[in-house]
C-alpha cells in the first residue's frame, strides 16, 4: 500500500462511515443472510447462543472434550453434521458434457456457455479486483482465517450483550457462505449454525483459498437469475468477468448481499447498489487493496449497464434431453447432497456423459408425427375454423406422447407439444403435462387389480344400471354413462370395458374391489395417490383424480401388461460417468411384480376387444367394435395391439394408451387452457388415437410380424354365456340379441364348474296376443289359442331390477325379461259360469319387481334382430368419459 494515500483512505473510509449515517443507510442490518438471528427470539435462546459459541470455539479450537449439557449438545450437532463432499465441490471450467442415446451416439453437447445463468470460471479468470471487492465486503480476514472468524463472532456476541439481545454485528465469512450454497441450507437455527461453522473449518482444512473463494465467485447469486459472477458480468456489462474495472468489480461484490436491494435493474435498486459501491471502494481503499488514485477514478467512473440476456444455444434442446437433464439434475441434488444450482453447473461444465435410453429410430418417427400440421387440425376441409373456443383465446391443440420398452422401462422416445420445439426447456407436455386420464385409468385403477385379486374374471357380470354412488349426493344418479341414460343391464366385465361402461368400471370399484386397493395397486404401477383417493371418491373408477397424470406415467403404468405383470419405474438414464471414468449416478431400472402373469394375459386379451372392430359372438349392439377399432391398427394387423380410450366428462381430454408385443405407449390431446378451458370438438376426438396409431406405425414398419404371448399353462377356457358368465346352454345361444356364448378365459380355480350353467336364459311359453305395461309378451296360459303360443328365450335377473326413483331410467334388457307370474289376460277359460280365475303357477320372486303401472312409454318390440349390427366405432356411441 501506498503509505502517502493511507491517511487519505482513512479519511474516506470515514466520509464513507458518515455518509451511510447520514443517508440512514444500515447496510449490515439489511443483510438477510449474514444476520445471524433473523427473527427477534427470546432472550434466553440469544444467552444460550453465545454460551453455546463460546464452547464451540473451546471444542473446535482447543479440543476440550468437556463434559457438561451444552458441551453434549454441541457434540450432537457436530454428529449430525453432513460433511461437505469433495463431489460436491466439483464444479469444473471448460469441459463439455455429452448426452448419449442407446446406442451411445452423441445426441447432444453441453458447455457451459449454454448454461447462460450458470457460467463458472477458474481462479485464473477472475480480476485482482474482483477478488479483493469481495474480501473487503464479505470477509476483511479472509486470508487468516480458518473458515470461521472468530473476531467476528466475538464482537457479534459482544454487540448482543451490548444492546441486549439484538444483533448488529456479525455474519458469515465467504467460507460459510460456501458452505450454506453448497449444502443449501439457509436457516439461521443454532444448530445450522453449528453445522455450518464445523462445515467452514473442514473445507478450510481440504482445500486452499483461492479455491474457496473460486467457489464463491461461481455459485454467489447476483441477482436477476444470475449465479456466479461470469454470468452477472455477462448480464450487467456485456463483458468477460476478466475485463471488468474495479467499479463494476464493486457492484458485483456489491450485489451479493441482498441482491432484490441491490438490484441495477431498478430506479431504487441502482441507488442502493452505487451507495454500497462506495462502502466497497471504501473498505478496498482502507486495507490497501487500491490506492486513492484507483478509488477516485473508480467513483467518477460513469457505470454503463446493459442487462444482455445472452442467447447462447443455437440449437434449441429436445424434450427428451429436456428431461433428461431435469432427471440428472434432481439426482444429483438428493443423492450428492447439493443444491439444484450446483447440480446443473457440474451437469453443464463437468465433462459428463450421460447415457439415454433415448432410441433415435423411434424418436425420429415421433418427431415426424408431431411435426406435421395435419395432425394437429385447426380447419376442416372447407377451411372453416374446428374450434371456435380455441380460436378466441389464441390456443393450438397440443399433444404429449411416450413410448416405453416394457421390459426394462427404458423411454425410447418422448414429445411435448405440437409442431416444431424452438425454446429448450420449454414446457413438456409428455412428462410435465397433469391432465386427467378419463378412462384410460380404469385398467389400472379398477380391471386389472380386481382380476389380480381373483374378485373379477373377464365373465364376471355387473348389471348396468342407474345407480347412486357419489355420497355427497345420495339423491343423484351416478356416474352416467356416456350416452346418458343409456344402460345396458347385465353387461360382463369384458363388455364393460371395450364398451367403456362408466357404471360397470364405478360398481367393481365401489363395491367389489374397494378404495384401498385401487390405491395399493395404483402405487404399484408408479401412480401414488394414496393422499388423494378415498372410499367416496368413486370418481377415481373413471379416471377423475384430483392432480391428473403425464403421458409418461400412463405409458410406464401399462408396461406390466405386455411384460408378465412386472414393473420398472420409467427411465431416461442408465448412468452419468465422470471425466474420469467413475460412475457417479447409476440409474439401473429395478423391478417389482405389480401383477400375476395371468393377470397381465387377461388384461392384454381383454384389452385387445378396445381396438377389435366387431366381435362374435356378440349380436346387435353387443357386436359392435371397441372404442378404438376404426382407428387402432399396426402394420395392418399383423402386430398385436391393445389399449384404453381416455375421454374426461367435459372432452377437454382425449387420452390412448395403448401397446404392442414391442412397447407401450400413451397420447394425451388437448389444450394447455391457458386462459378458459377449451372443450374439444367432435373434429377433434379422435386426434389421440389418430397420433398414436401414426407414430406406432412408424416404429413397427420393420419390426417381425408378432402376436402377444400365449397364455401360460394357468389359463384355462370355458365356453361361457356372457351375460351369466356361466357354462353357456342352448338357450344362451337363442338369446333374441345373437348368440351370447363365448370362449372366455379363466385363471385356473375360478372358471365354472360345467354344471354351474346359465341362469339367465329361460325358455317359456308366451302368448304373443298379450303383453304387460312395457310390451313384453305374457306368459301362455293352459287355454290361450295355440296360434299365439310361442317359445321364447328370455332372460331373468337373480337380484331384480327395482326403478328405486321414479322416472329412473330402465336398462334396456328388462324388455327381455320374462314377465314371470304374470300370464296372458286375453286368452280365458270357456266360460262355465263361474268366472274361475286361472290358476296360475306360484309366483316367483321377480313378481315384486315389476311395477303395475310405469311412466315410460311403451317399448319397441322385445325381440332385436340378431343381425343388427351397429357399428359402434369410435366411442362416439360408447361410455367413454
Ligand atoms: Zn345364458
Ligand atoms: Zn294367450
Amino acid at each position: 500500500m501506498d503509505q502517502k494515500n493511507l491517511p487519505e483512505a482513512k479519511k474516506q473510509r470515514k466520509k464513507t462511515k458518515v455518509s451511510n449515517k447520514a443517508t440512514g443507510k444500515t447496510h449490515k442490518k439489511s443483510v438477510g443472510k449474514k444476520k445471524i438471528v433473523k427473527k427477534p427470539v427470546g432472550i434466553f435462546f440469544h444467552f444460550l447462543f453465545i454460551i453455546l459459541k463460546v464452547l464451540f470455539i473451546l471444542v473446535i479450537a482447543v479440543g476440550i472434550s468437556g463434559g457438561g449439557l451444552l458441551t453434549g449438545i454441541v457434540y450432537g450437532y457436530l454428529s449430525t453434521t453432513v460433511p461437505v463432499q469433495p463431489e460436491q465441490l466439483e464444479i469444473r471450467t471448460g469441459l463439455t458434457s455429452y448426452i448419449y442415446d442407446i446406442d451411445e451416439n452423441v445426441m447432444m453437447e453441453l458447455t457451459g456457455s449454454q448454461n447462460i445463468n450458470r457460467i463458472p470460471i477458474s481462479y485464473e479468470q477472475m480480476p485482482y479486483y474482483l477478488e479483493k471487492a469481495f474480501i473487503a465486503i464479505e470477509d476483511e480476514r479472509f486470508d487468516s482465517h480458518i473458515g470461521i472468524d472468530m473476531r467476528r463472532i466475538a464482537s457479534s456476541v459482544v454487540s448482543l450483550v451490548v444492546n441486549k439481545g439484538r444483533i448488529t454485528q456479525g455474519g458469515s465469512t465467504i467460507t460459510q457462505q460456501v458452505v450454506k450454497h453448497i449444502t443449501g441450507k439457509w436457516d439461521n437455527t443454532i444448530e445450522r449454525k453449528v453445522q455450518e461453522w464445523y462445515n467452514a473449518i473442514l473445507l478450510e482444512r481440504k482445500y486452499d483459498k483461492k479455491r474457496i473463494l473460486t467457489l464463491y465467485a461461481n455459485v454467489v447469486n447476483e441477482g436477476n437469475g444470475c449465479y456466479g459472477v461470469q454470468s452477472a458480468s455477462n448480464y450487467y456489462f456485456d463483458k468477460d468477468v476478466s475485463d471488468l474495472s474495479l467499479a463494476e468489480c464493486t457492484i458485483l461484490a456489491a450485489i451479493p448481499n441482498a441482491p432484490t436491494t441491490y438490484n441495477p435493474t431498478t430506479e431504487k435498486g441502482r441507488v442502493e447498489v452505487e451507495d454500497r459501491k462506495e462502502l466497497v471502494l471504501g473498505k478496498m481503499l482502507e486495507l490497501g487493496f487500491i490506492d486513492q488514485k484507483e478509488y477516485d477514478a473508480a467513483m467518477s467512473q460513469e457505470l454503463n449497464f446493459t442487462f444482455t440476456r445472452k442467447t447462447a444455444i443455437e440449437k434449441p434442446t429436445t424434450y427428451f434431453t429436456d428431461h433428461v437433464l431435469n432427471e440428472v439434475i434432481n439426482d444429483l441434488t438428493e443423492q450428492k447432497n447439493i443444491t439444484r444450482s450446483i447440480a446443473e453447473s457440474m451437469v453443464y461444465n463437468n465433462g459428463y456423459k450421460i447415457y439415454t435410453t433415448m432410441d433415435p429410430y423411434i424418436q425420429s418417427g415421433m418427431d415426424s408425427v408431431f411435426m406435421d400440421p395435419s395432425y394437429f387440425p385447426e380447419k376442416d376441409e372447407n377451411g372453416n375454423v374446428l374450434n371456435k373456443n380455441a380460436e378466441k383465446y389464441g390456443e393450438v391443440p397440443q399433444a404429449g406422447m411416450v413410448i416405453i420398452d416394457p421390459f426394462t422401462g427404458y423411454v425410447k422416445a418422448m414429445y411435448g407439444g405440437n409442431g416444431e420445439k424452438t425454446v429448450s426447456r420449454a414446457y413438456n407436455r409428455a412428462t410435465q403435462a397433469k391432465r386427467q386420464p378419463g378412462s384410460s385409468f380404469k385398467p389400472i385403477a379398477v380391471y386389472a387389480p380386481a382380476m389380480d385379486l381373483r374378485l373379477i374374471s373377464p365373465a364376471t357380470i355387473v348389471d348396468d344400471v342407474p345407480v347412486y354412488l357419489d355420497e355427497k349426493n345420495p339423491d343423484t344418479i351416478y356416474p352416467t354413462n356416456y350416452v346418458k341414460n343409456q344402460y345396458r343391464g347385465l353387461t360382463s366385465i369384458r363388455y364393460g370395458i371395450k364398451a367403456s361402461v362408466n357404471v360397470v368400471s364405478a360398481r367393481v370399484w365401489k363395491e367389489i374391489l374397494g378404495f384401498e386397493n385401487s390405491v395399493a395397486y395404483l402405487k404399484k404401477v408408479g401412480i401414488d395417490r394414496e393422499d388423494e383417493i378415498y372410499h367416496d371418491t368413486v370418481s377415481v373408477a373413471m379416471g377423475g383424480l384430483r392432480t391428473g397424470v403425464s403421458p409418461l406415467e400412463m405409458a410406464d403404468a401399462f408396461t406390466p401388461f405386455v411384460n408378465s405383470g412386472i414393473y420398472s419405474p420409467a427411465t431416461t438414464y442408465t448412468k452419468v460417468v465422470d471425466i474420469d471414468g467413475n460412475v457417479i449416478l447409476d440409474n439401473r431400472p429395478e423391478y417389482t411384480v405389480a401383477y400375476s402373469e395371468e393377470t397381465a394375459f387377461l388384461m392384454r386379451n381383454v384389452l385387445s376387444e378396445v381396438v377389435t372392430p366387431k366381435n362374435s359372438p356378440y349380436g346387435g349392439q353387443w357386436g359392435g367394435g371397441g372404442t378404438a377399432a376404426s382407428h387402432i391398427k399396426i402394420k395392418d394387423g399383423a402386430i398385436d395391439v391393445a389399449g384404453k380410450t381416455g375421454t374426461t366428462s367435459d372432452n377437454l381430454d382425449k387420452w390412448f394408451v395403448g401397446f404392442t408385443p414391442y412397447y407401450t405407449a400413451a397420447v394425451w390431446y388437448g389444450y394447455d387452457n391457458q386462459i378458459k378451458p377449451i372443450t374439444l370438438t367432435s373434429a377433434e376426438y379422435s386426434q389421440a388415437m389418430i397420433i398414436w396409431n401414426a407414430v406406432m406405425n412408424k416404429v413397427h414398419q420393420d419390426l417381425p410380424t408378432t402376436r402377444f404371448p400365449d397364455p401360460s399353462g394357468n389359463i384355462v377356457t370355458r365356453e361361457v354365456c356372457i351375460f351369466s358368465g356361466k357354462i353357456a346352454t342352448d338357450a344362451c345361444r337363442q338369446d333374441p340379441r345373437g348368440n351370447s356364448v363365448k370362449t372366455e378365459f379363466f385363471v385356473r380355480g375360478t372358471e365354472p364348474s360345467y354344471d354351474d350353467i346359465c341362469d339367465v336364459h329361460v325358455k317359456a311359453k308366451v302368448c304373443t296376443a298379450s303383453k304387460d305395461n312395457w310390451g313384453r309378451y305374457l306368459l301362455a296360459n293352459p287355454y290361450c289359442d295355440p296360434n299365439t303360443v310361442s317359445e321364447v328365450v328370455r332372460i331373468q335377473r337373480k337380484i331384480p331390477w327395482v326403478p328405486s326413483k321414479p322416472g329412473e331410467p330402465m336398462p334396456e334388457d328388462v324388455y327381455l325379461e320374462l314377465p314371470a307370474g304374470e300370464y296372458c289376460t286375453v286368452h280365458k277359460p270357456v266360460a262355465t259360469g263361474h268366472g274361475a280365475a286361472i290358476t296360475a303357477p306360484p309366483t316367483s320372486h321377480i313378481d315384486e319387481r315389476l311395477p303395475s303401472e310405469t311412466t315410460q312409454p311403451a317399448p319397441p318390440v322385445a325381440e332385436h334382430t340378431p343381425d343388427d349390427d351397429e357399428e359402434t366405432g369410435d366411442g362416439l356411441n360408447f361410455n367413454d368419459s
